[in-house]
């Protein structure tokens, strides 16, 4: 199958903090490199990739990095709406990073009503574990991703732990929400968008058969 053909394509939107490591979160896992001197992110970037989620369906993840400064907050503001997924990370390093999460999750959840949106939090740069630099304990950051109910994963951009953890748990969460029917295609909502019903037939199990309702009611109403 051609690796940029896709079924489903979801906006993603990366927050937190500047220098949390949110742009070198994203080289990492869409180019599987890491630069000790990464450029600084100004007003939005684009990152993109392909993930399959079962056989024959393939989804296009598509990554909006935003600036942390006060001076890009109207810019990055204007991007949550359209997204169905956000990571939320902090510095392991870096208290005042995690103190900020809870407002962030807060101010998503507020502007992206009616529409949903599907967290991870991330505690980055757990290589400086190795030298004992963690403000932010594991115990501390579960405690408050438990009161958020969202998932909690510890990674590093630099060794690459966890990165394609993080990701894909976000993206699978959302293909399930889509499937279950928590997270619905609306119009005028670009958080999830859907290639055409013909595509869809393709990964249809029973070949001449209608697509399956649960696809046909997502997708290709
Ligand atoms: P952003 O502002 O959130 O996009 O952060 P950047 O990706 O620009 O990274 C900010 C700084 O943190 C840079 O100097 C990176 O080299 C450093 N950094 C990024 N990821 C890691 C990591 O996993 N471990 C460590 N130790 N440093 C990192
Ligand atoms: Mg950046």
């Amino acid at each position: 199958m051609d690796p940029t053909v896709w079924q489903y394509q979801f906006r993603v939107i990366m927050l937190g903090d500047s220098t949390v490591g949110k742009s070198s979160l994203l080289k990492r896992y869409t180019e599987n490199q890491y630069l000790d001197s990464i450029n600084e992110t100004v007003g939005v970037d684009f990152y993109v990739h392909f993930l399959e989620m079962e056989p024959g369906v393939r989804v296009k993840l598509q990554f909006w990095d935003t600036a942390g400064q006060e001076r890009f907050r109207s810019v990055t503001r204007s991007y949550y709406r359209n997204s169905v997924g956000a990571l939320l990370v902090f510095d392991l390093t870096n208290q005042a990073s995690f103190d900020h999460i809870r407002e962030c999750h807060a101010e998503v959840c507020e502007r992206v009503q009616p529409y949903k949106v599907l967290f991870v939090l991330v505690g980055h740069k757990c290589d400086m574990d190795a030298h004992k630099e963690r403000a932010v304990s594991r115990e501390e950051a579960e405690k408050l991703a438990l009161l958020l109910g969202v998932p909690y994963v510890e990674a590093s951009a630099k060794t690459g732990q966890n990165v394609k953890a993080a990701f894909e748990l976000l993206a699978r969460g959302v293909y399930l929400g889509l499937m279950n029917g928590e997270v619905e295609l609306q119009e005028g909502w670009d958080g999830v968008k859907c290639a055409a019903p013909l595509t869809l037939q393709a990964h249809n199990t029973s070949p001449g058969q209608p697509v399956s309702a649960r696809k046909s009611k997502k997708c290709c109403d």
